[in-house]
């Protein structure tokens, strides 16, 4: 992964970039630099650490002066995270110069290749190779920047955004990619051109963005145009396409929240209702998502449902396993992507494959909607990030509509994709004659109740917060919780793991019998999530053993409960509600209960070590 951005035109170009290099610092943190020309020198300055170490160094390496540049902040891939591993990276002339995105899997090859015809190397980066390929050729073949990158990229296997500047030719940049995102922002009169990994970097400066396309490698000339050719046949693409951005300033910034993560977790009613807004008509009892209204035949006539995710939406997956075979009765079956893809799965045309990603980059989710779709299934995808590679792979879809999510723990992509997910359950459950229409109903009423009950939920904060100041120190954590909460489990031990390093499990409460019990004593929070609906009686026994066994029960309650109050150290009381929906509010306070922890063990909430928000190598 790794975030790039770039500018050419007629203002000062470093700015541009730090600014830029800030905004995608989540997908990727461990190194950061910069390089700008200043119309005679290449001047380029990097570091490991973030953008703000960057910005220290600077000062003291290089002139700012400029009017075209680019930045990286890296997510290492080939290389420890270290100064000379950190992009961008020079050519062995120092002419040529490249940021990358991603993974030049045949690096090994071509290095040694490039070592015999006298390349040395100073870092350990497949982008070094990759940049030096670039400059052999260019002087093999006497031809110019853009062919030469055409050139050195049909010999790469892997994946790439790239950007790449050569000094004699200073008015122009060459991109390219597959399989990692890379947009242009357009300037009035082709002035200025902005390049990013999203468009968040250059929102405030232009609304017109041109995605590149999987195998097009774009040449940039200040002042005149954008050529975009095919990297393998060196066709034209006559009809580019420039697209209005949405987005707004306001919204990827942090507002009055000490973490984008805490803001993404009050955002949860509006962008619930963001998910929901103009597809759900609970008063008329409508359900429209022009994805599924349009394929509802290969819906209905599905043998079964194959969900791919990996993470978090692997975890909204499991409750649409639920959802789905509850209230549609379609068989289905969850996958992690990485496995998927290289189980040589059964997968027939009969199969309705529903691949659920945020950031719509996911590797691993990409690469399974690929195979799916090569062996004949109907691939429906759930992605928050509009244009996405998944997006736009898959034959139809629905987005979150959720916003930008910064913080790399997911907590408003995972309510919003359950909403989605609830929707196309109940449209297909209705279809399909499983659903009788008072029931249809009571189900349309209280979903649009959901956002209400989330926002009453958010007030128990400072509760919450009390429970997570007794509880910080633990190592380890337990979580537990069956049928549709089990995932909820799952997910509130996930968040707790990544974003505070604490140890943490979910379990189906009633397996806990088999293995985790053994863990219990007077030391071992267990956080139970035990609503009224569904199996409480059998819950509330698995609670009683933990309290024979010392541990100390944290219960995720309905309000109003007074058994389990009883037996637990503490409780948090969400709102009544249908059981299918319970994901909905039970999420909260372990997100909740992650983030104060992890606040108050001085972990780093938005950016937790070694992870990245899109998960764009597999
Ligand atoms: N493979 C490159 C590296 O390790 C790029 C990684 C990235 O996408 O940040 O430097």
């Amino acid at each position: 992964m790794c975030g790039i951005t770039g500018y050419i035109g007629h203002r000062e170009a470093y700015p541009i970039i730090i600014q830029g290099l800030q905004r995608l610092e989540y997908r990727g943190y461990d190194s950061a630099g910069v390089v700008l020309f200043d119309g005679q020198e290449i001047n380029l300055s990097k570091t490991k650490g973030k953008v703000s170490d960057l910005q220290a160094k600077v000062k003291h390496d290089i002139s700012t002066k400029g009017t075209i540049g680019f930045g990286h902040t890296r997510w290492a891939t080939h290389g420890v995270p270290n100064h000379v591993n950190s992009h961008p990276h020079l050519s062995q002339s120092g002419n040529l110069v490249i940021v990358h995105n991603g993974i030049i899997e045949n690096y090994d090859t071509l290095k040694k290749e490039l070592i015999s015809r006298g390349y040395t190397f100073h870092s350990d980066t497949d982008t070094e190779v990759l940049i030096n390929l670039i400059e052999e050729i260019k002087i093999q073949e006497k031809c110019k920047l853009g062919k030469a990158v055409q050139l050195a990229l049909q010999q790469v296997i892997g994946a790439y955004a790239i950007l790449v500047f050569d000094k004699e030719k200073p008015n122009e940049l060459v991109i390219a990619r597959l399989g990692s995102p890379i947009a242009i922002g357009v300037g009035k009169d082709n002035k200025e051109f902005f390049i990013a990994s999203d468009a968040t970097p250059f929102i405030e400066y232009t609304k017109d963005a041109i995605y590149l396309e999987d195998g097009e490698l774009a040449i940039i000339k200040l002042d005149r145009d954008i050529r975009i050719r095919k990297i393998n046949d060196d066709t034209l693409v006559e009809d580019v396409k420039t697209q209005e951005l949405q987005l707004s300033l306001e919204q990827i910034e942090k507002g009055n929240y000490e973490h984008f993560m805490l803001k993404e977790i009050h955002e949860q009613p509006s962008a619930i209702i963001d998910t929901y807004r103009g597809r759900l008509l609970a008063n008329k009892g409508i359900i429209r998502m022009s994805g599924l209204d349009d394929n509802m035949e290969r819906f209905l006539n599905a043998n079964r449902i194959i969900i791919v995710a990996c993470g978090t939406s692997w975890h909204a997956g499991l409750v649409a396993e639920y959802l789905f075979e509850d209230i549609a009765r379609i068989p289905v079956e969850v996958e992690y992507g990485s496995e998927f893809r290289y189980r040589n799965p059964i997968i027939t045309e009969k199969d309705v494959v529903i691949a659920i990603s945020q950031s719509g980059e996911t590797a691993d989710t990409l690469a399974a909607v690929k195979l799916a779709k090569s062996k004949g299934a109907f691939v429906f995808g759930i992605c928050n990030v509009v244009g996405s590679s998944i997006a736009r792979e898959v034959h139809a879809g629905a987005y979150t509509h959720a916003g930008p999510e910064i913080g790399v723990a997911s907590t408003k992509a995972f309510t919003t994709q359950i909403t989605l997910l609830s929707l196309l359950a109940l449209k297909l459950g209705k279809a399909k004659g499983n659903l009788s229409v008072p029931n249809y109903q009571t189900y349309l009423q209280e979903l649009v109740q959901i956002p209400n009950k989330v926002e009453q939920l958010l007030k128990e904060d400072e509760h919450i917060k009390t429970i997570a100041a007794i509880y910080k120190s633990v190592p380890n954590f337990l979580y537990l919780g069956r049928g549709y909460n089990f995932p909820v489990a799952l997910e509130g031990a996930l968040k707790l793991k990544e974003i505070s390093y604490i140890h943490a499990e979910g379990y189906p409460a009633a397996e806990m019998k088999h293995g985790p019990i053994a863990l219990i004593d007077e030391n071992m929070p267990v956080v139970v999530i035990a609503t009224n609906k569904g199996y409480y009686e059998k819950v509330v026994s698995n609670i009683q053993e933990i309290k024979s066994r010392q541990g100390q029960l944290i219960a995720i309650v309905t309000k109003g409960d007074t058994t389990v109050k009883k037996i637990a150290n503490h409780t948090i009381e969400v709102p009544e509600t249908l059981e299918a929906f319970t994901p909905l509010l039970t999420t909260i306070p372990l997100q909740l209960l992650s983030y104060h922890i992890a606040v108050m063990r001085g972990c780093n909430v938005d950016q937790p070590r070694n992870l990245a928000k899109a998960v764009t190598v597999e």
